[in-house]
């Protein structure tokens, strides 16, 4: 896949600028097809949008199986290194089938098994 393959498989699962958009993509290009295929159709990616003021997402947009990843406008102050890191671990949490914390409690020691597989996830595809 290349990056506007990749842009096309996201559909409207891509919110953010410009700048954004072109960095997701760049950090997925690291990955092997089938993954860059399963984040495409399940996650969304969600940043700081230039195109509007707001976005509605009903609850039923997101399903059973998908992902939903803020990055935020901070993170793209970042070097290039460090915002395509912070992706790629990201994504690593969703490939790694990692539970998100919001609304379930995890022990500490759990979220740091995590952090730590998330990061080797990444470390696999993208030079730290
Ligand atoms: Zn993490």
């Amino acid at each position: 896949m290349n990056a506007s393959e990749i842009q096309k498989s996201f559909g409207h699962k891509l919110i953010g600028s410009t700048f954004m958009k072109k960095i997701v993509i760049k950090t997925l290009l690291y990955f092997p097809p089938e993954i860059i295929e399963r984040i495409t159709k399940t996650t969304w990616f969600v940043g700081s949008f230039t195109d509007g003021w707001a976005f509605t997402l009903r609850g039923d947009e997101l399903k059973k199986d998908e992902h939903l990843i803020f990055l935020a406008d901070e993170l793209m102050e970042e070097s290039e290194e460090q915002i395509v890191w912070t992706i790629a671990h990201e994504v690593g949490h969703v490939v790694l089938g990692h539970k998100n914390s919001i609304g379930k409690i995890q022990t500490k020691a759990e979220v740091r098994k995590q952090e730590k597989e998330a990061d080797l996830f990444a470390r696999k595809y993208v030079r730290e």
